[in-house]
């Protein structure tokens, strides 16, 4: 098919999108919109070596500007898109322009979850979800100071492991019992916060947060319900929203995400959407979901812009996604569900080790590897072949996990 595709939103999605599309249709007018002034950039690296090696923003680039010139992927940057008329079958931008296309893809990802007005404005608040974020904090972290550091997730360990890298004094406070409860189960929890204490972390967990105010001196204060934390920087990373605002203008069907099935397909014939905004048909976990995670992004906008094109294939791979924090890698694969029985494989106390999810029936369903991420491409493997493994085997880290794939796969 060729014809007028246009994405909206030129982060990972958006640009791997265009990028398919290309590879699959050498006819194709794609134009790829983005509100940020960049190029298609890499968010990860923003929380970590950004603010710790002073990496250059320039070296972010998902891909030169040659790449873009060269695949005649067009690109509108700085452009925000305002309304979809789908009768029209045109996009309205801030300015007026307008733009028509044959197909859509909104892969508009998310936002920042912002604190509310209601705790005073007295303190500027900072938190990271772009380049221009990034930028704001790395220049006043330059300075060390002390950091108060609003929720336990991803951002708010990442950053706490920058910032103590640079030498600052870190508090984080958390309103959950413990530490990125959303995406780990207790025992990788307690195994991050005991490694953030060793570098000198100090936490408050079921923190409230009472008021953001100036002490006597001047200085930021942030007050939880039962104490006060004088700092010198306070920055928030609460969670993040997706940007569904133009898709429920439009009459999609919008919850928590834009409503997608496996290939993308919301339920407008020539509308698509792809990345963190989809809240998408999983056909292996067997229902809807949303996942926040840069290799979900890729791999479903690689699909969902075939599936534009008129492929058959789904996208159905288990999430898979990573946080680096001091030396420590931690790698998710799947959802870590109540339901799902954990299996340890290793030593938490050896620093690497493996943390398997099992299904009633004794299969892989889900797995975080600590610092031993070269069981994860097995581990894949295992829970693709959803075949019920012996559990002293899986825990024992002497057999190899390459033996259990080969038996099973045999069996
Ligand atoms: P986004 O990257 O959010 O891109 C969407 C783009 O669309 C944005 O540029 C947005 O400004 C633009 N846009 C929105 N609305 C409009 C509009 N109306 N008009 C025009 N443009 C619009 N994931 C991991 O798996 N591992 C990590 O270690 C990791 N680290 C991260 C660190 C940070 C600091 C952050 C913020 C995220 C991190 N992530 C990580 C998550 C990962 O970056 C996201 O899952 C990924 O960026 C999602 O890609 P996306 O293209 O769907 O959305
Ligand atoms: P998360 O949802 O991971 O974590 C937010 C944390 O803040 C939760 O534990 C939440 O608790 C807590 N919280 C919420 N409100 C408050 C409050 N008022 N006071 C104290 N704590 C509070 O989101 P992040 O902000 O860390 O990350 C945002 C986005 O960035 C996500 O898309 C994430 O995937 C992405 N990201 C991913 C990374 C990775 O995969 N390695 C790294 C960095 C970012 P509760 O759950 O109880 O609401």
């Amino acid at each position: 098919m060729s014809g007028r595709f246009v994405i909206i939103g030129a982060g990972p999605a958006g640009m791997r999108a265009a990028e398919v599309l290309r590879q699959k249709s050498p006819e194709a007018d794609i134009l790829l919109i983005g509100d940020e002034p960049h190029l298609p950039y890499d968010r990860p690296p923003l929380s970590k070596a950004f603010i710790t090696d002073a990496l250059d923003a320039a070296r972010l680039a998902l891909k030169p500007e040659s790449f873009y010139a060269e695949q005649r992927i067009r690109l509108k940057l700085g452009a925000r898109a305002e309304a979809i008329d789908r009768a029209g079958k045109t996009v309205l931008l801030a300015g007026g322009e307008r733009v028509g296309y044959d197909r859509l893809l909104l892969a508009t990802g998310c936002s920042g979850r912002t604190l509310p007005a209601t705790l005073g404005t007295a303190v500027p608040v900072h938190y990271l979800r772009s380049l221009a974020d990034a930028e704001r904090i790395r220049a006043a972290l330059r300075s060390g100071g002390e950091v108060v550091m609003i929720g336990g997730g991803f951002i708010g360990l990442e950053i706490a492991a920058s910032a103590r890298k640079l030498g600052a004094a870190v508090t984080v406070l958390e309103m959950a019992p413990r530490l990125m409860s959303r995406a780990v189960p207790a025992l990788i929890s307690d195994f991050v916060r005991a490694l953030h204490e060793r570098h000198g972390v100090a936490f408050e967990f079921d923190a409230r947060l009472k008021a953001l105010a100036r002490g006597a001196d001047g200085r930021p204060l942030v007050e939880s319900a039962r104490h006060a934390y004088p700092c010198d920087l306070a920055i928030a990373g609460i969670g993040a929203e997706p940007n569904t605002a133009l898709a429920q203008a439009a009459g999609l069907a919008v919850e928590d995400g834009i409503c997608v099935d496996a290939w993308g397909r919301t339920g407008d014939p020539d509308i698509f959407a792809a990345g963190d905004v989809t809240r998408h048909d999983s056909p292996i976990l067997g229902r809807a979901i949303r996942i926040e995670s840069w290799q979900v992004a890729l791999n479903q906008a690689a699909i969902v812009a075939a599936a534009m094109l008129g492929a058959a294939e789904p996208y159905a791979e288990l999430p898979w996604l990573w946080t680096d924090q001091y030396d420590c890698n931690i790698q998710a694969l799947g959802l870590f569900e109540a339901r799902l029985e954990p299996l340890l494989r290793g030593d938490p106390a050896a620093g690497a080790f493996s943390l398997l999810g099992l299904d009633a029936e004794g299969r892989i369903a889900a797995a975080i590897t600590v610092n031993n991420g070269r069981d994860m491409g097995v581990l894949r493997r295992l829970a693709t072949a959803r075949a019920a493994l012996a559990k002293d085997a899986l825990a024992d880290p002497q057999r190899k996990l390459s033996d259990l794939l080969k038996a099973a796969r045999s069996g």
